[in-house]
């Protein structure tokens, strides 16, 4: 996952804003308790999760892929005063756990919690949104990205998470979910309506921006 050596990212670590006691919380319950927590964002994507929304302002976010609720809770502490932010997950066993953190967050009215299959939701809702983070299964990212795109307001930022795939990327042997990655990164390369930068972060981010035109 890292592409970082481990040293320089604990020393970046050290010199990021350390995670609120909550967010130590939810890192180290999903570590002892929920399976797969390599998939949790951590202290240091977390942080620029958090710094990325605050230079925002969002109004509204939307989030695909909860998990446990992580980096929902970075991503909403950069919300406007009357904000609201929507994530999605699939998986409905983690919905009692993750209800509790934004609880105990002080966000369970300002964080709309959908469980269900994000390529059905997403239609339902009308944005405008101002910050999209896709972050569920890579398979879908080109078909979460089509059906976001119109829904984003000129200006507005999508991040989608994990675009570097541990450097599976460059293999020339890929598995599906690699070669879903790999065709979504040159799709959003090639699409005129917005300007990307791919941040070699943890796994890799990719920071869409909708040309304001
Ligand atoms: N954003 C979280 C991690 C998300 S892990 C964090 O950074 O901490 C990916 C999540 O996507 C998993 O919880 C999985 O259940 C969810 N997921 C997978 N397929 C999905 C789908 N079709 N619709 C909604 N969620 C999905
Ligand atoms: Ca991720």
């Amino acid at each position: 996952m890292e592409i970082l050596n481990e040293d320089l990212l604990h020393y970046s670590e050290q010199h990021t804003t350390p995670e609120s006691p909550l967010l130590k919380k939810i890192n180290r319950d999903t570590y002892a308790k929920v399976l797969m927590p390599r998939m949790l964002s951590g202290h240091l994507q977390g942080r620029v999760l958090s710094m990325i929304s605050k230079f925002t302002q969002p109004g509204l976010i939307l989030e695909i892929g909860t998990y446990t609720g992580y980096s929902a809770i970075c991503l909403a502490e950069g919300l406007r005063s009357d904000g609201t932010l929507i994530t999605i997950d699939i998986n409905e066993e983690l919905e009692g756990r993750v209800r509790q953190y934004f609880e105990e967050a002080g966000l369970s009215s300002r964080i709309q919690y959908r469980i269900g299959d994000a390529t059905k939701i997403i239609s339902e809702l009308a944005g405008p949104f101002d910050l999209v983070f896709i972050d569920a299964d890579k398979e879908n990212y080109s078909r979460y990205y089509d059906m976001v795109i119109d829904k984003v307001r000129l200006g507005g930022i999508i991040l989608a998470d994990n675009v570097l795939w541990s450097g599976k990327v460059l293999q020339s042997k890929q598995d599906k979910d690699t070669r879903a990655i790999v065709e979504f990164n040159k799709k959003i390369q090639q699409d005129i309506r917005v300007e990307n930068v791919l941040l070699p972060i943890r796994d890799g981010i990719l920071m869409i921006r909708k040309l304001s035109l």
